[in-house]
């Protein structure tokens, strides 16, 4: 089952010509999530040949301009594009006030429903959840109010043993029930247990989004061992007061809550707009935590 995140956007603060602000879209078995939505993100979209259509679910993290000014665009271009299936969106309270605003002022009516799920921000608490797929907050430090969201896989279709399905002739049509953990029963009443007919399963997979924030070892055990940890990494060591002040992390920080939250993979984004090249973020973070990339917009990782 597909599980994989693509940047749209990793830069903080204003657009740069090479670089967005924040926006990702997570795709789990083609179920989009938006995560953010900066300004530029439909371009980005159109840029990287991504259908907005796809989305059903936004999530803001939080009220700074760069990772929600591009929202109300989205919302105008879905409906001017004649959108009828309801969309979900996630984020502080006061969003739903800017938005009705704004739909108010322009005298629009949405032709979709807009379903808003107002967040909390000082506890823990799940926002989404099919059976398969759970999505809960991360709270986080920041300015304002912000949270981040941790996706974890509940249960995996199981793999199908090809070769242990035509040994014992199963059907076709009961495959479907046999990735979903069932047995199967022949004519004779004779059962065959699922682990024969299928491969051993891999690890739930998982990944957390975590921008914007300061150092804040407290999500450490409520991220313990996930598959992919984005984090941003606003500023170099230098400028550590800075990050300090601003409640924004160094690339240095967000590799410490890799290696204390045991995670399998790090990505770091949010860049600040003064660094043309990424590569000292890159340096800092390595001997910290060596499975460290740096995000790149236009690209796609896979959660695994
Ligand atoms: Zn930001
Ligand atoms: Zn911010």
């Amino acid at each position: 089952m597909t599980f994989e995140v693509t940047i749209l956007g990793c830069g903080s603060a204003t657009p740069q010509i090479n670089r967005f602000p924040s926006a990702q879209i997570l795709n789990y078995h083609e179920r989009f999530f938006l995560i953010d939505c900066g300004e530029g993100t439909q371009i980005q979209m159109l840029r990287y040949n991504f259908k907005h259509q796809k989305i059903k679910h936004i999530l803001i993290s939080h009220l700074h301009g760069d990772h929600y000014l591009g929202l109300m665009g989205l919302i105008s271009t879905m409906n001017l594009n004649g959108r009828t299936e309801e969309l979900h969106l996630y984020g502080q309270p006061e969003l739903m006030d800017i938005i009705e605003m704004q739909l108010k002022v322009s005298s629009t009516t949405l032709r979709y429903a807009l379903v808003f799920h107002p967040l909390q921000h000082f506890q823990s608490q799940i926002i989404y959840d099919d059976g398969e797929l759970e999505i809960s907050t991360v709270i986080l430090s920041h300015r304002i109010p912000c949270t981040g969201f941790l996706f974890r896989e509940k249960k995996r279709l199981k793999n199908l043993d090809i070769k242990a399905l035509k040994k014992y002739k199963i059907p076709i049509s009961f495959y479907n029930d046999i990735k979903n953990g069932l047995p199967y029963v022949t004519d004779k009443g004779k059962t065959i247990e699922n682990n024969i007919l299928t491969i051993p399963q891999k690890t739930l997979r998982s990944y957390a989004y975590c921008s914007d924030t300061c150092y804040l070892p407290d999500m450490v055990p409520q991220l313990k061992q996930i598959t992919l940890l984005y984090h941003e990494a606003t500023f170099d060591s230098t400028l550590i007061e800075r990050a300090k002040a601003t409640f924004h992390s160094t690339a240095a920080q967000a590799a410490s809550i890799a290696k204390q939250a045991q995670v399998k993979q790090l990505l770091l984004g949010h860049f600040s707009a003064r660094y043309k090249n990424l590569d000292l973020l890159l340096q800092e973070a390595i001997p910290v935590f060596k499975q460290v990339q740096l995000a790149e917009e236009g690209k796609t990782y896979v959660i695994e």
